[in-house]
């Protein structure tokens, strides 16, 4: 499934809501339209304009959406709306998702497609010591000895897992690496790295639920491939992790080839 299929299912969803709730809030008009009638029309007609109003500023939010997402460049509203999608729609749109039957990942990757637009729109450059690498300890290869979890810098560079390209790419920029094994530390080390964005490497769930979590902290997220199923052995795009970096750090750092060191052990 390629970018522009997913960033519209989540859309298209959008829309799906909107329908929603125009047809309730015409139903919750229309069927005490003769009540209010009795209390004269001025009522009636106070609360079709209340409904529309409500329904033009959902429809305005879904166009600077859909705007921010196409021109790839914030617009006024731009943030509040991010805000909006994941404190409240996120769940909303999964639930609308799964009465048509669509698989809550599919929906929560179309989601993190959008946040991840919606998040470079902005077009903002951090330091390197503001800038905090959240990984999944699915990454390390499982076989491996070492406790990165404890410190990235463990690692010893066999090749085995991504962490060996990682790690040297944390460290070459001075970057601040942290293996997440669950929400809990990962709030505490963005609480003591006070990150200005996040590049977070997770599965569909943990970063729809870790987005939702650090904000108003913007994260950028990078999908895991399973390619030997969930929480073993998995695999990032490292060229992924290269161009957000690219994107967020001042040009003078980021210097674009960054090479692996050797394997220390075999
Ligand atoms: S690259 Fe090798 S040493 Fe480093 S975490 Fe992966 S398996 Fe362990």
């Amino acid at each position: 499934m390629n970018a522009k299929p997913r960033k519209r299912l989540f859309l298209g969803l959008l829309l799906g809501l909107e329908l929603f709730m125009a047809t309730g809030l015409f139903i919750l008009w229309y069927v005490p339209y003769r009540g209010f009638e009795n209390l004269g029309g001025g009522v009636s007609r106070a609360t079709g304009w209340f409904f529309g109003g409500v329904l033009a500023i959902f429809t305005l939010a879904i166009v600077i959406l859909v705007l921010t997402v196409i021109r790839g460049r914030e617009l006024p509203g731009s943030k509040w709306l991010r805000g909006l999608l994941i404190r409240y729609l996120l769940p909303v749109i999964t639930g609308i998702g799964g009465l048509f039957g669509v698989p809550k990942d599919d929906v929560r990757r179309s989601f993190i497609e959008i946040n991840n637009e919606l998040v470079r729109s902005a077009v903002f450059k951090a330091p390197p010591r503001r800038f905090l690498i959240l990984m999944p300890h699915c990454i390390q290869k499982d076989t491996c000895p070492y406790r990165i979890t404890v410190d990235v810098r463990n690692c010893r560079q066999c090749g085995l897992c991504d962490f060996m390209e990682l790690t040297d790419i944390a460290e070459h920029l001075g970057i601040e690496m942290t293996v997440a094994t669950g929400g809990t530390l990962a709030r505490r080390v963005v609480i003591e790295v006070e990150p200005e964005i996040i590049l977070a490497v997770a599965c569909e769930r943990d970063l729809s639920s870790g987005i939702a979590d650090t904000y108003p902290i913007p994260v950028i997220g990078v999908l895991i491939d399973r390619p030997e199923g969930p929480c073993l052995n998995t695999k990032v795009s490292v060229q992924k992790v290269r161009e957000a970096l690219e994107l967020f750090l001042p040009e003078e750092i980021y210097t674009g080839e960054i090479q692996p060191r050797k394997a220390a052990v075999s």
